[in-house]
């Protein structure tokens, strides 16, 4: 399968500029995946053999920047989109991970001793996600482990010993669950065995990445799938308990049938792939039955009260993690929204309010789920939102720019303390 016309333009940039200034560069990981699997992949990620102060001389301190401190990657920011450009890494050998604090239990929380092209490959998850593209040379697909082989066959298979992979870094259970929802995968024996032993072992990894993950799959364009298997693995129960223990109650049905709706509509480009959006679809029916058992259509009043209980419902979907306060005001607000597009008539506020569309697409997928008249979309003037994936960067910035506008829940104004005043620390005001 020739993938070499398909690649986007920005990228190869990227290797070429890196290729060029003496060092080797590929295309590496999913996008190479997706790309032979006949997809558009979402992103590309680019591994390279300079170390990230390299690829920063390369591109210029204004372009590019270095992240991370379990893993340092770097951003490349070209055009519009920003690129992770990860340097070659290899396993670190047991001597130098003993005396690491941090390190314990098998687990592996720095992953930054550099290496080959072929020790980089030796260090990924699995065979399907461990391909390289060769953009500027003549080799093609670059592929150690089999991982054509076992696209062809969909099935995900460890690289190394699945205990010890998943022992060093659990989220990669997680990962291996995704491949098999995203691309109707199956998990190979070894791996399978090695899940089914060690799935209580998701909760050792650290919780914003796990949220992170769950991000990432509710954002997706197959997060009912990924859900679904998850919950099969018997893993949803660890990474998402609320949605877990409701998944055959009213809530995460209906859930579950919002959450098909707008992946199939994502999927169809005629949604975009808002994060709001995202985190709104599953929790709206959570919050109807915590707002108002009787009558999901009637209106919630919006009062300190409401507010109270919607916050603390969203709090109790995402038990467990620190859901950043951004997002649960956008879930709110989404929410809150369903219901005054279902009174008649439709205040004009809330037809102009800066989260309509994302409403109107619950509203809309409520309406297919229930078989509602469909004259309730009519007075629902439709905007296109038909907009291309936006990289996750971006997207923060639009969200950013999003909450600013929305009309702010009643809540009391801080009072500004006086220049040179400091807050009382904990300790001053026990009095110590
Ligand atoms: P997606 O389509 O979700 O972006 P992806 O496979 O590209 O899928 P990324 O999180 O972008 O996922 O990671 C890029 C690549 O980095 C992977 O394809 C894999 O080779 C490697 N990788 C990511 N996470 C891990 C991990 N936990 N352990 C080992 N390798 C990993
Ligand atoms: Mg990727």
């Amino acid at each position: 399968m020739p993938i070499r016309n398909k690649l986007k333009s920005e990228p190869c940039a990227i290797v070429r500029k890196l290729v060029e200034s003496g060092y080797e560069a590929y295309i590496v990981g999913g996008a190479v995946r997706d790309l032979l699997l006949g997809r558009e992949p979402k992103d590309y990620d680019i591994a390279t053999s300079a170390s990230p102060e390299e690829i920063r001389a390369v591109f210029g301190r204004r372009n590019s920047r270095i992240i991370g401190r379990r893993f340092r990657l770097t951003h490349v920011f070209f055009k519009k989109d920003i690129y992770e450009v990860s340097t070659f890494r290899r396993c670190p050998t047991e001597d130098e991970r003993r005396g690491r604090e941090d390190d314990r239990d098998g687990m592996i929380w720095r992953d930054n001793e550099f290496g080959t092209l072929e020790e980089d490959a030796a260090r990924r998850d699995f065979t399907v996600n461990a391909m390289y593209y060769d953009v500027i040379g003549d080799r093609g697909v670059i592929d150690f482990s089999g991982g054509q082989k076992d696209l062809k066959r969909k099935v995900v298979w460890a690289i190394g010993d699945p205990v010890q992979r998943f022992t060093e870094d659990p989220v990669r259970m997680l990962r291996a669950v995704k491949l098999c929802g995203q691309f109707d995968f199956h998990l190979s024996r070894e791996v399978s065995k090695a899940l089914k032993a060690m799935r209580e072992k998701i909760t050792l990894a650290s919780s914003s990445r796990l949220f992170e993950e769950l991000l990432k799959i509710l954002c997706s364009s197959k997060a009912e799938l990924v859900l679904s298997r998850l919950q099969a693995y018997g893993l949803l129960e660890y990474i998402w308990p609320v949605m877990s223990q409701s998944w055959e109650e009213s809530e995460g049905v209906l859930a579950r049938q919002l959450l098909s709706i707008r992946d199939r509509e994502v999927s169809a480009g005629n949604l975009g792939n808002s994060r709001g959006l995202a985190l709104a679809t599953p929790c709206l029916p959570f919050l109807m039955s915590a707002l108002n058992p009787q009558d999901m259509t009637a209106f919630w009043k919006r009062d300190a009260n409401t507010d109270a209980t919607a916050e603390k419902a969203i709090r109790l979907i995402f038990d467990g993690y620190a859901l950043p306060k951004f997002f649960a005001n956008r879930i709110r607000n989404i929410c809150y929204l369903v219901p005054r597009l279902l009174a008649r008539p439709v205040s004009p506020r809330a037809l102009s309010h800066i989260e309509y569309r994302h409403a109107r697409a619950l509203v809309a997928m409520l309406v297919e789920i229930f078989s509602w008249n469909d004259n309730i979309l009519a007075v629902l003037p439709e905007i296109n939102v038909a907009v291309p994936p936006l990289p996750a960067q971006s997207e923060d910035a639009i969200d950013d720019a999003d909450a600013g506008v929305i009309p702010a829940i009643p809540h009391k104004r801080r009072r500004r303390r006086p220049r040179g005043t400091r807050k009382p620390s904990a300790a001053s005001s026990q009095g110590a």
